[in-house]
């Protein structure tokens, strides 16, 4: 086993090696990518349609998603959006992949909901490292030591177990929410640039344009607001410049 994969069931106190399933409908490029992920460690489950893809992750949910965007039926886009919109798997992250070397496809990509995203055609060795780089995203965001736990009224954030929650009841979050949420915990009350706040629940390569950068954030701002139900309020909107918790008094 690789020392990602082993880091990776430490930090997650996992018992079971991860799980990547692959969604791809072209043979070639499916095997290139699970033959590189199993060297790697992993278990890998390979499907080549999105209704394939649904059922297996019906029957365990993967540890992370490689899910083509072109596919025969439903579109890796549907596939996503119905992963997203439930519950049960909407924290489980994706990494799509795009024959099309366009810009805005990136950015409805990550507007749906995903971690990241490669354009075709990409070398093996890209994949594996922007595999690691979300299931590192995982592993720190539930690794950190001490235990601590951040507290915003009734909202709690645990970064060692990577879990949220709002009184008794858990709350689904994305790596990148998770993050994002923490970030606006840690610094509550202060307004941070939406800058700031990609760099912290993101890793966000510098060079990405204004306009990524604002669609971005403000994309999964609203998924972390609709999430925090009432509370989602809390998070405020400072016109051109970014975002800030703010706690009401008495609830702190
Ligand atoms: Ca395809």
């Amino acid at each position: 086993m690789s020392r990602l994969a082993q880091e990776y069931m430490e930090a997650t106190k996992s018992t079971v090696v991860p799980r990547v399933l692959v969604v791809e409908d072209e043979p070639d490029i499916a095997a290139l990518v699970a033959y590189q992920l199993t060297r790697e460690g992993f278990r890998v489950e390979t499907t080549g349609s999105g209704t394939e893809a649904l059922d297996a992750v019906g029957r365990e949910i993967p540890d992370l998603v490689v899910l083509d965007r072109m596919l025969p039926g439903l579109s890796g886009d549907d596939v996503l959006q119905r992963l997203k919109a439930d519950p049960v798997t909407s924290h489980v992250p994706v990494l799509m992949l795009t024959a099309k070397r366009e810009q805005e496809d990136r950015i409805q990509g990550l507007e749906l909901g995903a971690d990241d995203y490669l354009t075709k055609p990409f070398s093996p060795r890209e994949l594996v490292l922007r595999a690691q780089a979300i299931l590192r995203r995982v592993q720190e965001t539930g690794g950190t030591p001490g235990g601590r736990i951040l507290k915003a009224g009734p909202i709690r954030l645990n970064p060692e177990s990577h879990r949220t929650s709002i009184g008794e009841d858990e709350l689904s979050l994305t790596p990148t929410e998770f993050r994002l949420l923490q970030a606006l915990i840690e610094r509550r009350g202060r307004t941070q640039s939406r800058k700031q706040l990609l760099e912290k629940a993101w890793d966000m390569e510098a060079g990405v344009s204004d306009r990524i950068q604002t669609r971005t954030v403000d994309m999964h701002v609203r998924r972390l607001r609709a999430k925090l139900g009432e509370l989602g309020d809390w998070i405020q909107t400072v016109r051109g410049f970014g975002y800030r918790l703010k706690v009401p008094e008495g609830l702190d």
